[in-house]
């Protein structure tokens, strides 16, 4: 067992009395990890009363027809047919050929033969069924091709299974599509209402970026019910369509593909469509409506379950009683009242924290609070902080609690007449009683030792080994901090930080140094004995810069000179963080170790490890194996560093493995973060290491934090996906944490919830600031409740969604095979939208997709997941890729999980050079790559600049101020800063991508049709991945069938 953040959760059985004054019903209750409850053995998904028997009032979602474009002769006169959907030789012999206007008897037949661009006016019954019997029998490659369940397959079509309607029956009961009121483009992403996108009923005229291949005008985009009157034919089954057991689990869903090319080298033109892409949801179409509708504007928090803003819309939060989304985005905003519901739905019920977000300079600051020597007024029971859900009573003299309702009497010092309303004279001058964010003094009792915090220290810890030098780090690093050492976080309103600093170089042994201001010189004492980590000096080792500046910046000038000449290839690790951690006990502080090392620790020593890069594991029952640490004395390490809130970041140099899941150990734990540069040197990588060191040292932090979630009666948090600790079911311990850190909290039912109360969740903070100050910060959120599915559907938030689900994942393959996991993220993406489909969804033809309009993006992003490199299981992939993948997103917000497996694929052609607006993205497929085109991919973490061949001369010049293509040096990493509106454009775009990631992102150039291209590929996730892994469009095709066999 490795990685404490995840999995070191004792099971939430065990109740912990007296943790925070629970009520000791609250931990009773026995709950089991995620990961097994949809993992077959439960089945548990009954149709309830509430969901089937209420007829859906309205339709509450776009459909999608899964309609073929009849292929053109020159389309099979190919023999490059990659996507294998609709290849008619392996994958579908019932796909008979026709040629559009061809007439020829076929299944395709009427479908092929029509004349006009299909819209949903001039479809006829006879077409929807055509499109029923081709997606029933259409078999996609990729999915485990043989293996992978037909239609026909016995096993799925057992008494469980029986088709709810018959097959053909099912258009008679169809009125004419025509008759169906159509409605265009809904801005409102929370309205149930339809969607009809570009390639649809729009001419292919009319249609934007169109790939000829796949264009076909017969391709029947978006299509939806609404108004469409409940049809006889349709009732719902009581007992219902999960009544049953579950299904089997999907065999040897979606692995790699056999079959695959390996296509690295070049990016081919574009790949055999038959399917309209621009007919399926389209992630840049709702981020660019959401921005359209809301960005710019004010949101106020002040309604209970209200849907935010997209993470990636800019609007200007103002709280009015509930936390900013700045501070928490949750999965839904209005949660099942009771677990029935939540257990049909499947959809999980999730927040996602990032306590110490960053908040612009155009909003409010945190506001801060005290409440005198006797600390903030809590709740006797539940020790929920005051808040905006206390109701007081009795003229003001007592207060109800909101989570607990239990009735507190009121301080004297706190009392305040109430007016007609019940409410509070001064509510509106206590932040505590009008805002969801705020932060509280803390008195002495909230102190380790009820003793005030010494000030925090920061210790740079810098390997000396031969290869460290050799690349050059050492050197790098040294003279940064000379600079870097004046913008230490401070307070506000302080004109210094009182971050103490300390300073250790290593290879096999330590060397401290007594930086006291005194000193003319730093003084070194040599540490060998690793074994028995101990810190030869207290006074002197960890000083204040200004006053030690002279002997700071000496030992910095000195570094490189003394190991120049090293010959010592071995390093040490676990001594390292050990040798930080006795310094900051001995100095009773918090602090951050900052440790940059660049090889795998084989010395003889406590931590030493071997090379074990098996990529035989990969893909077999002991892939787990891979995420997790060979030594144990790492896992030791990282709870006695949380203990002593000692927070480990790591900026790793290596030129081969060097077994990151172990290294990651203790970052993770202790709400630090890994930096990997791989084959580092300093021409192309040193910026970017060092914008990274920037970011890092700089941003805003709090140290010896402890976290708790409350929540009111009804449902609580179950589980804690984060870079973080947990000795106990409830309390989140941090070492530190920063401004980019997020926490992910799943909750479970243990009681129903009233929608009258609503569900409230209250994230309190206890930690020390930059100032040494113990500060309460605390966040409150209220959400509905409701007994309706529908209300659950269009309140969902897929970003935060994914968030979840990525984090749930990548921590499940700790202890189960990949093969596992992926197959419950498949099937519960299909038990979610086939539950709206059944329970929300104006009935329609089965051959429909259905999607929530909140959620209409869920198929695509869980795709792009199941194709990340943590997830994808190819043995293609270096092992510590990803596991640095894996450690990246335990931490990650919202925004960041949305930009990290959908990356901004941004058009430089298009754009206005003189609007100080960034161009909108498009699509990641390479069909949206022309040729004339210069585009930036980024996603958080890497960052692409890529040249068409053909790009404008113009564009070419005023980038690179190079005549031409040929002229262009790709081995550039940042752009020249030329004086005209395109550098200075693209300049712009690329800071502004800069500035919303945790990660500086290293500009890499690629040219169209050379080798390196082919690294682009990756990221272009609408695509069939190179390592494996489906397009889109094979993924939504699958989905929709595993809804349909859910449905029958
Ligand atoms: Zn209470």
């Amino acid at each position: 067992m490795s990685h404490q953040g995840y999995i070191t959760t004792p099971p939430f059985s065990q109740g912990q009395p007296g943790m925070g004054g629970y009520p000791t019903g609250f931990s009773s209750a026995t709950s089991q990890p995620h990961y097994s409850n949809y993992s077959g053995t439960g089945p548990s998904y009954s149709v309830g009363p509430t969901g089937p028997l209420k007829p859906p009032s309205s339709p509450h979602g776009p459909a999608i027809s899964l309609g073929y474009s009849p292929p053109s002769p020159a389309q099979f006169g190919q023999t490059n047919l990659q996507n294998g959907l609709c290849n008619p030789g392996n994958q579908m012999p019932s796909y008979a050929v026709s040629s559009p206007g061809s007439g020829q008897t076929s299944s395709f037949q009427s479908h092929g033969s029509h004349p006009q661009p299909m819209s949903q006016n001039t479809a006829t019954p006879a077409f929807t069924q055509q499109v029923i019997g081709q997606i029933g029998n259409m078999k996609i490659s990729g999915y485990g091709s043989s293996q992978a369940p037909s239609q026909s397959d016995p096993s799925l079509s057992g008494p469980s299974f029986q088709p709810l309607f018959q097959g053909s029956q099912l258009p008679q009961h169809l009125p004419p599509i025509s008759s169906r009121p159509t409605q265009r483009m809904s801005a409102a992403p929370v309205a149930p209402v339809a969607t009809r996108f570009p390639g649809g009923a729009a001419p292919p005229a009319t249609g934007m970026n169109m790939s000829p291949a796949g264009l076909n005008p017969g391709n029947v985009g978006y299509q939806h019910g609404v108004g469409q009157p409940p049809m006889a034919g349709y009732l719902p089954q009581q007992g219902g369509i999960y009544g049953g057991q579950q299904r089997a689990l999907q065999p040897n869903y979606p692995g790699t593909y056999p079959g695959a090319p390996a296509t690295g080298a070049q990016l081919a033109g574009p790949q055999q469509k038959k399917l309209d892409p621009d007919s399926f949801p389209s992630p840049i179409q709702v981020i660019e409506e959401d921005k359209l509708r809301r960005s710019g504007q004010l949101y106020a928090t002040n309604t209970r379950g209200q849907v935010p803003p997209l993470v990636t819309t800019n609007c200007v939060v103002q709280d009015q009683g509930n936390a900013s989304p700045r501070f928490i985005r949750c999965t839904t905003y209005c949660f099942p009242s009771t677990a029935d519901v939540a257990k049909q739905s499947q959809i999980p019920l999730a927040a996602v924290i990032k306590p110490f977000a960053v908040l612009p300079a155009n909003e409010t600051p945190i506001s801060v609070v005290s409440h005198g020597e006797t600390g903030p007024i809590r709740c006797n029971r539940c020790k929920a902080y005051m808040c905006p859900f206390m109701q007081f009573i009795e003229g003001g003299r007592r207060y109800q609690c909101g989570f607990c309702s239990c009735v507190n009497e009121v301080p004297l010092f706190y009392f305040q007449h109430l007016d007609h309303m019940g409410r509070r004279l001064d509510q509106y001058d206590k932040p505590e009683l009008s805002l969801g964010s705020y932060e509280f003094m803390a008195t002495l009792h909230y102190c380790k030792n009820s003793k005030p915090p010494n000030p925090p220290a920061f210790i740079f810890m810098i390997d000396v080994s031969y290869s460290s030098i050799k690349i050059g780090c050492v050197k790098l690093i040294c003279e940064e901090l000379k600079t870097l050492l004046d913008k230490l976080p401070r307070p506000d309103e302080a004109e210094t930080s009182t971050i103490k600093v300390g300073f250790v170089t290593y290879n096999k042994v330590l060397h401290f140094y007594n930086l006291k201001s005194s000193l003319a010189q730093p003084q070194m004492l040599v540490v060998s004995d690793i074994g028995e980590m101990f810190v030869p000096l207290l006074d002197g080792f960890l000083v204040n810069v200004q006053e030690s500046r002279n002997v700071i910046n000496n030992l910095l000038d000195q570094i490189p000179e003394m190991f120049a000449e090293t010959s010592e290839s071995e390093t040490v690790f676990a001594p390292v963080i050990q040798a930080g951690l006795e310094a900051m006990k001995a100095a009773e502080c918090a602090g951050k170790l900052f440790i940059f090392h660049s090889s795998l620790p084989t010395a003889e020593a406590p931590g030493k490890l071997r090379s074990r890069d098996d990529r035989k594991l990969v893909n077999t029952d002991k892939e787990k194996v891979i995420f997790q640490t060979q030594s144990h004395c790492y896992e030791t390490l990282a709870k006695e560093c949380v203990a002593n809130s000692c927070c480990v970041d790591v900026f790793l140099f290596p030129n081969q493995f060097v077994d990151v899941s172990t290294m990651g150990v203790v970052p993770l734990a202790t709400g630090g973060i890994l930096y990997k540069y791989n084959n580092f040197q300093i021409q192309p990588d040193g910026e970017h290491f060092l914008n990274d060191l920037r970011k890092d040292v700089q941003k805003s932090i709090g140290f010896d934090a402890i976290m708790r979630v409350r929540t009111n009666t009804g449902f609580r948090a179950t589980e804690f996906l984060g870079s973080m600790y947990m000795s106990n079911t409830t309390n989140v311990e941090l070492a530190a944490i920063d401004c980019d850190k997020a926490i992910t909290v799943e909750f479970k039912h243990d009681d129903k919830l009233s929608e009258e109360n609503g569900a409230l969740i209250q994230c309190a903070l206890l930690y020390t600031n930059v100032a040494g100050q113990r500060r309460l910060r605390i966040h409150n959120l209220a959400l509905n409740c409701s007994t309706q599915h529908a209300d659950l559907y269009k309140s969902c938030e897929t970003d935060a969604l994914i968030n979840f689900f990525a984090k749930s994942a990548y921590k499940a393959i700790l202890s189960q095979p990949l093969k596992t996991v992926r197959e419950i993220l498949v099937n519960q993406t299909a038990h979610i939208l086939a539950c709206y489909r059944k329970n929300c969804a104006s009935p329609s033809s089965a051959g429909q997709l259905i999607l929530p309009e909140a959620m209409k993006l869920l198929p695509v992003y869980m795709n792009c997941l199941l194709k990340s490199y943590v997830l994808l299981g190819s043995p293609d992939v270096p092992t510590d890729e990803r596991t640095f993948q894996w450690l990246l997103v335990a931490s990650m917000d919202v925004g960041g999980t949305q930009l990290f497996f959908y990356p901004r694929l941004i058009p430089i052609l298009k754009m206005d050079v003189n609007s100080e607006e960034i161009p909108a993205a498009v699509r990641c497929s390479e069909e949206r790559l022309a040729d004339g085109g210069v585009f930036i991919l980024a996603n958080g973490i890497n960052m692409f600049l890529w040249l068409g061949l053909n790009a404008q001369a113009e564009l070419i010049q005023g980038i690179f101020n190079v005549p031409t293509f040929a002229h262009i040096n790709t081995d550039l990493t940042s752009l020249p800063e030329l004086d005209n509106p395109y550098s200075k454009k693209i300049r712009m775009i690329i800071d502004n991508l800069r500035s919303q990631s945790p990660y500086s992102m290293k500009l890499v150039i690629l040219k169209q049709k050379e080798k390196s291209e082919g690294i682009l590929k990756q990221f272009l996730v609408e695509d069939k991945g190179i390592h494996g892994g489906a397009s889109y469009v094979d993924f939504l095709c699958y989905v929709h069938k595993e809804i349909r066999q859910l449905l029958t």
